[in-house]
């Protein structure tokens, strides 16, 4: 691992004040969280920041809530969130999209802020010996012709398939999840659904924060018939591994007609992903078999499968019926 300067700012405007920004290429400065993803990807010497600014000190670990709305600092952990009777009771594929990620030791320190922004799993992101645009703009991408078995089907490019691993990202998506953010003395909200960008002709800029734009809660808006939610994750074993496929649903049922469907797709797209249209075509329909199916099919319209991952078109679709299926059933 290569020698950088560490810094501890005790507030948020001193915090935002000294990083410098962190280039596409890696360098520059980086916000320290729980480490899980970054200090990773430095000892592979991925990721190269000069400065590593550590956030414990700036509070940012509170989580609030007010009728439908709940707040979640960015330092709040995937452990404490998994927990809380608001995701807990209130919307279960909050919690479920959390406890089935990592490990317990890493959901004990891995935040929400540094889980929203972790980086992809692609082999070849992770391997400076490979091609990757992500990586190193212009250098090619080695995923496209090679062992491409876990990356992305849905909002690809020539320029690269390495899929969003993330889980939790796509529930809170379903929440008109909002991300507030501190840059100096400015603050902004973004949408959750607008934070990431599809890798295009441009992969290395996966969001549309600035480098230096700091991240300090998260919004959601959880309305009380989100009880009836559910997190499906199909993976290759059963614990500590990522999404194959996924999905997050939430349903508003009348009977047995859907009044609201929302759904999320993990394992499969280049940003957290949610399925609008499939959303769509369930609206007012019986939710039977048939319709989960060809909800499914809507999905998953306009996949593209690179070789060693078409599975995951088939899979995803069964994977958004039986999770709709599933989650109908619960009262
Ligand atoms: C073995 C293993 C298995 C895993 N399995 C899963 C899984 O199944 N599902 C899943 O979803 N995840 C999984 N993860 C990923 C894990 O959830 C993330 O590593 C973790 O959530 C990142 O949070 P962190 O606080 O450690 O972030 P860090 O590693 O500290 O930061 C990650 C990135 O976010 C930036 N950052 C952090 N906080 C902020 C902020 N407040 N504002 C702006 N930028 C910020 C950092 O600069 C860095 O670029 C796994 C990780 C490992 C190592």
């Amino acid at each position: 691992m290569r020698p950088f300067a560490y810094a501890r700012p005790k507030n948020v405007r001193d915090a935002t004040d000294i990083v410098t920004p962190m280039g596409v290429a890696g360098q520059g400065g980086a916000w320290l969280a729980g480490g899980t993803t970054l200090i990773d990807l430095m000892k592979l010497d991925v990721l190269r920041p000069e400065q590593l600014t550590d956030i414990q000190a700036l509070g940012m670990d509170e989580i609030e809530t007010d009728g439908e709305t709940v707040r979640l600092g960015a330092r709040v952990t995937m452990a404490q969130a998994a927990e809380h009777p608001a995701f807990k009771e209130g919307a279960p594929v909050l919690s479920q999209a959390l406890w089935k990620a990592a490990s317990p030791q890493l959901r004990n320190v891995a935040t929400l802020g540094g889980n929203l922004l972790q980086r992809t799993r692609c082999p070849y992101f992770r391997d400076v010996s490979k091609a990757c645009n992500k990586r190193e703009p212009g250098s090619g991408c080695d995923a496209v012709g090679g062992y491409n078995r876990l990356l992305a089907v849905l909002g690809t490019s020539e320029n690269c398939i390495a899929n969003y691993p993330g889980d939790w990202a796509n529930a809170a998506i379903l929440f008109d999840a909002v991300v507030e953010t501190r840059r100096g003395r400015r603050g902004r909200a973004i949408e959750l659904g607008k934070l990431h960008r599809l890798p295009g002709d441009a992969p290395a800029r996966e969001t549309v924060l600035e480098d230096d734009e700091l991240i300090t809660a998260i919004e959601l808006t959880v309305p009380s018939w989100a009880r009836r939610s559910y997190y499906l994750k199909v993976r290759d074993r059963e614990s500590y591994a990522f999404a194959n496929t996924g999905a997050a649903v939430a349903l508003d049922m009348d009977g047995d007609s859907v009044r609201e469907a929302r759904i999320g797709l993990s394992g499969v797209a280049t940003t957290p992903w949610r399925a609008r249209e499939a959303e769509a075509f369930l609206r007012g329909k019986a939710l039977s078999e048939e319709t989960a199916m060809q909800a499914g099919a809507i999905a998953f319209e306009g996949a593209r499968g690179w070789g060693h991952n078409d599975f995951k078109i088939p899979l995803g679709q069964r994977t958004v019926a039986r999770a709709l299926l599933e989650t109908a059933r619960l009262s």
